[in-house]
């Protein structure tokens, strides 16, 4: 079974934290039932119905246990069996007709109040199936004196918005602010969303926007360009991105805008990186390609732009960080669920990328990675083999052993 398309229309209404919904999935090979649909706990079905030959269905969902590998911690899990009319079809369109309040969600990253809107994956704010990417429309009736932000292209609207985006996203996400508190619209903006700390930022964005330039010299250009970054209220819980969009928690200590502001565009770059780097299956150990990718990029990005000795300065405090943490386990044996998956796909994955670069060179080393950011943004999925698959065709040397070796092993900077 797979999700084509997902057509929302969608009433938020901030005061009262809710929201009223139809999406209209359009589903591919179906068998017998829909599985697996899942959706915050706060939200309740109204009606399900799907249409065939001119007849209407009318289906029931069922409550079962949230599948193991799911990401999200605050959710329900449903299925739908088919009636036999319905059973192996090509195509299969369902109007799930849903409403209620958004309360909670995975590490309370997401909420609808009267004065802010964050809504993506991790509020459940839509039928959701697992490792599933679709292309989708959102209509969305809400109040007008209010700014509204999706991860898709806007369409003209009169008295609602309106979005498309036709290529294959992992989520949804909608950002709305009262217009007052609001970032004003700009042609070559690249900071949009909450007002408050704009002005701070503004000299990090010009900065950002001559990085991000460079990184599209160097990798191609990505499926999708106009970058954005959200700037949202909310103190908890980190950046996250969703196509052409990054959604930036703006409240940061005030020594991030000043004496680690290049620090800051480092993680902004990290990113932008998912651009190109978001292929790797997210469910498993391969994970760490798209993250360790993502980081390292951002460091080569700071040596060309911020000089060696930043760079050396990352490099050096992300083996204290691995020699400090006690009991790291290798690579793949974990996904991003492990409690230590950060340290060890992000930082000491970033340390692989680094010691093969000591290895063949930093021209080369950004070669490698070219390489490989074009394979994902034209392919399915990417894993690690893509990567061994790049090292050998750029350096015309045989990495496997070498590379198996550091994600099979428990990371050890002596190792590397
Ligand atoms: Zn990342």
């Amino acid at each position: 079974m797979n999700v084509e398309n997902v057509n929302l229309d969608i009433k938020i209404t901030p005061e009262e934290s809710s929201l009223t919904a139809i999406a209209l999935i359009s589903f591919k090979n179906v068998k017998s039932k829909i599985s697996g649909i899942i959706l915050n706990p706060d939200l309740s079905w109204d009606k399900i119905i799907a249409v065939h030959d001119n007849r209407e269905y009318q289906l029931k969902p069922i409550e079962i246990d949230i599948p193991e590998d799911i990401l999200y911690r605050v959710a329900k899990a449903w299925e739908i069996k088919l009636p036999s009319e319905l059973n192996n079809l090509e195509n299969l369109t369902v109007s799930f007709v849903y409403s209620g309040k958004i309360l909670k969600s995975t590490w309370d990253l997401n909420y609808i109040n009267s004065t802010e809107v964050e809504l993506a994956d991790y509020a459940l704010w839509y039928p959701y199936f697992n490792q599933m990417s679709f292309s989708f429309n959102l209509t969305l009736h809400a109040p007008q004196d209010w700014i509204w932000i999706s991860n898709a292209y806007p369409k003209p609207c009169k008295h609602c918005f309106k979005w498309r985006n036709s290529n294959p996203q992992i989520g949804v996400v909608l950002i709305g602010f009262p217009e007052k508190q609001a970032i004003p619209e700009r042609d070559d903006g690249i900071l949009e969303g909450s007002k408050k700390n704009y002005n701070k930022l503004k000299p990090l964005e010009t900065e950002f926007k001559k990085i991000i330039k460079k990184q599209i010299d160097w990798l191609g250009s990505p499926n999708q360009e106009n970058f954005s970054i959200v700037l949202v209220r909310r103190e908890k819980g980190g950046a996250y991105v969703r196509g052409n969009l990054m959604i930036y928690p703006e409240e940061l200590p005030e020594d991030y805008f000043t004496k680690y502001s290049r620090n800051v565009i480092a993680s902004w770059i990290h990113e932008h990186s998912h651009l190109w780097f978001n292929k790797a299956p997210s469910d498993n150990w391969h994970n760490w390609i798209d993250e360790s990718l993502a980081e390292y990029s951002a460091y080569l990005l700071a040596k060309d732009y911020f000089g060696d000795e930043f760079f050396e300065t990352i490099i050096k405090r992300r083996k204290e960080l691995i020699e400090e943490a006690s009991e790291l386990p290798a690579i793949n044996s974990i996904n991003r669920l492990h409690e230590k998956s950060y340290t060890v796909f992000y930082h000491w994955g970033a340390l692989i990328h680094e010691s093969i670069r000591e290895k063949i060179g930093t021209e080369l080393m950004k070669k490698v990675i070219a390489h490989l950011a074009q394979k994902s943004i034209s392919r399915e999925q990417v894993d690690t083999t893509d990567y061994i698959e790049s090292l050998n065709a750029v350096t015309k040397e045989d990495w496997t052993d070498i590379v198996n070796k550091l994600v099979s092993s428990k990371p050890d900077v002596k190792t590397l």
